[in-house]
């Protein structure tokens, strides 16, 4: 996907601070943290919103969620985390290549706005 940002930091065409990677997803600092701790877990496959997900992608995002509690560890936030995924207007999503928000680091309100 040509025009996604997401797939330009997965393909190293723009910088991103990542701090994990593996075969399916990749996770990087947020540009713009709402928290101390604020990532964007996504997937390698371009998929633009939660209603295009397929049943063959399945083991991508039962890998985006393993990735979560192990990055979560790896930096730290054994305090607790939230992860956040929006889909569509409603829910202000910006990038249409589908992410989970990990947030952490400080105690986080809910519910969200
Ligand atoms: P959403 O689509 O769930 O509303 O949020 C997209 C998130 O991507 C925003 O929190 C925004 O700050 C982040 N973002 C947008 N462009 C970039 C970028 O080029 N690099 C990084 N690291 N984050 C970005």
């Amino acid at each position: 996907m040509q025009e996604c940002v997401f797939c330009k930091i997965i393909q190293g065409e723009i910088p991103a601070e990542v701090v994990y990677e593996d075969e399916y997803v990749v996770a990087f600092k947020d540009i713009h943290p709402a928290a101390p701790v604020h990532l964007l877990l996504v997937p390698k496959k371009h998929i633009p919103t939660f209603f295009d997900i397929e049943k063959e992608d399945e083991a991508i995002l039962g890998r985006l969620q393993l990735a979560a509690g192990r990055v979560a560890q790896k930096l730290g936030l054994e305090k607790g985390f939230r992860m956040v995924g929006n889909c569509g207007e409603d829910a202000g999503q910006l990038v249409f290549h589908i992410h989970y928000h990990l947030l952490g680091g400080r105690t986080l309100q809910w519910p969200p706005g």
